[in-house]
């Protein structure tokens, strides 16, 4: 295979909370082995059922700050109160590679990575309606209505960037979406450039005249 070739594509995919952003990511992982997600490094409290260097890389504000002093990040954010960045090493490595990477990152660092990778595909990913936004949102309906009205608020200021990416996935059934989701990366592997690079030989011999 071509050298050139064996580079990964980057996919950048954001959400709004309560999209279903992360099933759908765990459920292209298990469907592609080509595919594998970056682990982000975040300020924010670990939650139940979370596992530091499998969820996240949990890190300290301080910790995160010398990080970003000395150029560890290809993108950072102060998501909500809390940092969130991606490691550029990894994601760099694992590109040379060969490996499709996807980011599930917020609209501020998808606006980072698109300046400065600009071969990455970006996705976002939306709620069939506001109402079943609302619906997934307040979860078992135990959360406080501020917590449930805030949360909607913060979907809606990452909703309002949607049109800065090049598809959209409207996640209302999840065997659909995800299968969008995969034709996305199915087609982009289809594409003239990176076809050209893996059959170069197979293009040279059709193409010979008998
Ligand atoms: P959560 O804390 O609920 O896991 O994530 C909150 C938000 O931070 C989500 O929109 C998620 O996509 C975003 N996020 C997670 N990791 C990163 C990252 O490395 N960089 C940026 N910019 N956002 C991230």
């Amino acid at each position: 295979m071509n050298q050139a070739a064996e580079q990964g594509t980057l996919y950048v995919i954001s959400a709004p909370s309560g999209a279903g952003k992360t099933s759908l990511v765990a459920a292209m992982l298990e469907q592609d082995a080509q595919l594998c997600v970056s682990v982000s490094h975040t300020t924010r409290p670990m939650r139940p059922g979370e596992h530091d260097g499998i969820n996240y890389h949990f890190v300290s504000r301080d910790d995160f700050e010398a990080m970003i002093g000395r150029g560890d990040f290809l993108e950072h954010a102060d998501v909500f109160g809390n940092y969130y960045g991606t490691s550029q090493v990894w994601v760099k490595q694992t590109l040379a590679g060969g490996k499709d990477v996807i980011l599930e990152i917020d609209w501020q660092g998808a606006e980072q990575v698109r300046h400065l990778m600009p071969d990455c595909v970006s996705i976002f990913i939306v709620p069939p309606s506001p109402e079943a936004l609302r619906k997934r949102l307040n979860g078992r309906g135990t959360d406080a209505s501020e917590v449930v009205e805030r949360r909607l608020n913060e979907a809606a200021d990452e909703c309002s960037h949607a049109v800065e990416f090049e598809y959209l996935v409207v996640n209302d059934d999840f065997d659909i979406a995800l299968d969008d989701l995969l034709s996305i990366v199915r087609c982009h592997r289809l594409r003239m450039q990176a076809q050209q690079l893996r059959y170069s030989g197979l293009l040279t011999r059709l193409s010979e005249r008998r």
